[in-house]
């Protein structure tokens, strides 16, 4: 068979432990075999995000604007005991963090469903994918003790050197606490861009909740600016293609999830965001079948998996023992990346191989051959626990078949 050609790079972050041999393995095994792969390559890896003092992260993220699509191998972000184990010169910062801000984008996470592996919800038939707005409100807030009686205030200077504004926030008799939160238009705006746009790439209707009826000013702007993008830009597109937008409380979408059968895209502010996709990824079964894909507003895309480096398996993998680590993610974001590129270059072969590749991997699983983590919880009999590399080599023997 000849190998499928690609035109553009596809932008490759390597990255750490034990996802950093699970990355490897399935170029190996499942890639280079079959595609005449172009990567311009990036090594995130700590050991040369502190000999480059990071600067590799900034250069793939950029490479990422120049080419489009990347795919990203989950990598440490730096703690203390990290600074002590790869005698780093500083606690660097998380790579995520700093390609999603160079990027503007927002995240967009989506469980894999396969037969067997069931969702806890028992009406979940199809995917619901999260996208988390990633700015501001209260992991940007500010925050104070009262310590006794008197007034706070929350006030306004505008630069312009015109009134400032002030309102009190509460008069105290005693101790308490405040709170400060802010957002900006710009970021707010973003991240609607780029859920509105990935609902339509995605062809998945698209649910936007806050607390607009008790915050009647800052949630309420959210709201406006999602209402107001959908109106001038996108209403019509989404209509032509039979496809909705839907605004509706947070406490009412809570509801309405748990009932419905999935297949959407549930967009969220940042808190809400944090504790909702933890909620849905457990729901769906495990962390190790969720993807994740960072979507800028202005096209640029990276794919990886939401776990990250399992460094338990990694330390059991130094000392020669076997391992059972599920690649499932990992190899979704592959798929994810060259479905995009092939999309984006118009090479409907390297589009077809992405589906071809996903379908072994479910076939796989379904046939009842899954890793340790998926045969602790799986509702099929018979089941194989493999290891990491058989697991692979079991997709591959599937993939085979498909590509008959
Ligand atoms: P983790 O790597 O997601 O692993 C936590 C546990 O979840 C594992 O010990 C394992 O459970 C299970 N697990 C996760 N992925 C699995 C897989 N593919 N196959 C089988 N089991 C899987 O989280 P962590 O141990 O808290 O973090 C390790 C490092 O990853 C940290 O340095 C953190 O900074 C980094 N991290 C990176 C990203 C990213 O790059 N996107 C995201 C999160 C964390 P058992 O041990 O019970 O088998
Ligand atoms: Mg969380």
């Amino acid at each position: 068979m000849d190998k499928i050609r690609m035109t553009t790079p596809l932008v490759e972050m390597d990255g750490d432990e034990m996802t950093r041999i699970i990355w490897k393995m399935i170029k190996d095994e499942l890639l280079l075999p079959y595609i005449d792969l172009k990567t311009e390559y990036y090594d995130l890896g700590l050991e040369m995000r502190e000999k480059t003092k990071d600067e590799v992260t900034k250069e793939a993220a950029r490479a990422n604007m120049k080419y489009g699509v990347a795919v990203k191998c989950a990598t440490i972000t730096p703690n203390a005991a990290r600074v002590k184990e790869y005698d780093l010169t500083e606690m660097w910062k998380s790579p995520n963090g700093t390609i999603r801000a160079m990027l503007d984008g927002t995240v967009f996470r989506a469980p894999i469903i396969v037969k067997g592996i069931d969702p806890y919800v028992p009406t979940w038939k199809k995917p619901i994918t999260i996208a988390r707005h990633a700015y501001g409100d209260v992991y940007k807030g500010v925050e104070m003790q009262i310590p006794g009686a008197g007034r706070a205030v929350l006030r306004y200077e505008p630069a312009d050197g015109s009134e400032a504004k002030e309102i009190t926030i509460h008069e105290f008799d005693g101790p308490g606490i405040v709170q400060a939160q802010h957002n900006l238009d710009d970021s707010i705006t973003s991240f609607a861009v780029s859920c509105f746009e990935y609902a339509l790439e995605t062809g998945q209707d698209l649910w936007f909740s806050t607390k607009d009826t008790i915050s009647k000013k800052y949630d309420h702007r959210f709201k406006d600016i999602f209402q107001d993008l959908y109106e001038t830009r996108y209403r019509k597109t989404f209509e032509e293609r039979g496809m909705e937008y839907f605004y509706t409380l947070i406490d009412d979408a809570v509801a309405r999830i748990i009932r419905s059968e999935g297949g959407f895209i549930w967009a969220l502010k940042n808190y809400d965001g944090d504790v909702m996709s933890d909620m849905i990824s457990t729901a769906f079964g495990s962390l190790a079948m969720m993807t994740s894909v960072l979507v800028s507003p202005h096209g640029y895309y990276e794919y990886e998996a939401a776990h990250g480096t399992v460094q338990r398996h990694y330390y059991k993998y130094l000392k020669g023992e076997e391992t059972s680590t599920n690649s499932v993610a990992t190899i979704f974001a592959w798929t994810g990346a060259l479905r995009k590129r092939g999309e984006l270059d118009n090479i409907p072969e390297l589009s077809a191989f992405a589906g071809k590749l996903e379908q072994a991997v479910i076939d796989t699983i379904e046939s009842g051959k899954m890793t340790g983590d998926l045969a602790l919880i799986t509702s099929l009999k018979d089941v194989t626990k493999l290891n990491t590399l058989d697991f692979i080599l079991a997709i591959k023997e599937k993939l085979e078949e498909l590509l008959k």
